[in-house]
């Protein structure tokens, strides 16, 4: 069922597991998700970004058949909009039946993020649709970002932050960044900054830019506090390896068997992160048997 994402992160927040988000920018991406988030009985996000929607997400043909698929599941599922940028795109996806969208006006002054993201909140908050907004910065691994404490979420201000504006979940700077990091590079993340924001807050925290961050932080990231984990460069990055594998393995292997081999694969990579980070097995009704025969 496709529900909102305050309700998913409200109940990661309480049982203490976080719920990836995963950008899906097409069918088959959406399908695998879902199929997986179902097969793990874990509740999931599925969302994309204003860019991939222009690139190759087109909203008009993939948003009616993710709903469709999101409605169809045994699992909650949200439709987040990624890191809207701007109001037009923000009130697009509120019509469009997006059910949390996510406001970044997180690299502009602190007063015009809180005054445009108090604004989103209002008009989504009216339809029943969540909303996540950054404090702080999450930039670019490309660019270097995340390695200085500059950009990180100041505890105070996220106090005020998420008081004045009345969001459902906050997306947090603590040493992560997006994209790519260089061969070889982990990234320390500040966990000290993250319990004392955890504490603060109490609300369901994010993780941005969580790919290529290793196990170990991602786990511990959850432990944390941590409830919700935005995942894309690894998941294109399984349905890349694999893809190319199976080019290797079967020359001229045709689109459909290279289309399925992706599928796959990202639905696997799902799987298995999902058990990592503690979602799975939140929505099964398991029946112990205690030998009484009727
Ligand atoms: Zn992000």
């Amino acid at each position: 069922m496709l529900v909102n994402m305050k309700y998913l992160l409200d109940n990661a927040n309480r049982d203490g597991y976080a719920v990836m988000a995963v950008n899906s920018v097409n069918m088959e991406m959406a399908r695998a998700v879902i199929e997986a988030a179902s097969e793990e009985h874990s509740p999931i996000i599925v969302q994309m970004g204003k860019g991939q929607m222009a690139k190759l997400a087109h909203p008009d043909d993939i948003l009616p058949m993710i709903i469709a698929m999101a409605e169809r599941a045994d699992v909650p599922i949200c439709l987040n909009l990624d890191h809207g940028p701007d109001f037009e795109t923000e009130v697009d996806a509120i019509h469009r039946g997006f059910t949390n969208v996510m406001i970044d006006a997180s690299s502009l002054p602190y007063e015009e993020n809180v005054r445009r993201t108090r604004m989103i909140v209002d008009l989504a908050h009216a339809k029943g649709i969540s909303v996540e907004a950054e404090l702080g910065h999450v930039g670019q691994a490309a660019d270097g970002d995340g390695k200085t404490s500059d950009m990180y979420t100041n505890v105070e201000q996220a106090k005020d932050f998420v008081a004045r504006t009345g969001i459902d979940a906050l997306a947090v700077a603590i040493g992560t960044a997006h994209g790519k990091y260089p061969a070889g590079y982990v990234p320390k993340l500040d966990f000290d900054r993250l319990a004392e924001l955890k504490a603060a807050l109490k609300m369901p925290l994010v993780l941005h830019g969580g790919s290529g961050s290793g196990e170990e932080n991602i786990r511990k990231a959850v432990a944390g506090g941590i409830n919700k984990i935005n995942v894309c460069t690894d998941a294109f990055h399984a349905a890349e390896i694999a893809m190319k594998e199976k080019w290797e393995k079967e020359p001229g292997t045709d689109y459909l068997n290279i289309m399925m081999t992706a599928e796959a694969a990202i639905k696997k990579f799902v799987k298995e992160y999902i058990r990592m980070i503690g979602s799975n097995d939140r929505y099964i009704f398991e029946f112990a048997d205690n030998g009484s025969k009727e």
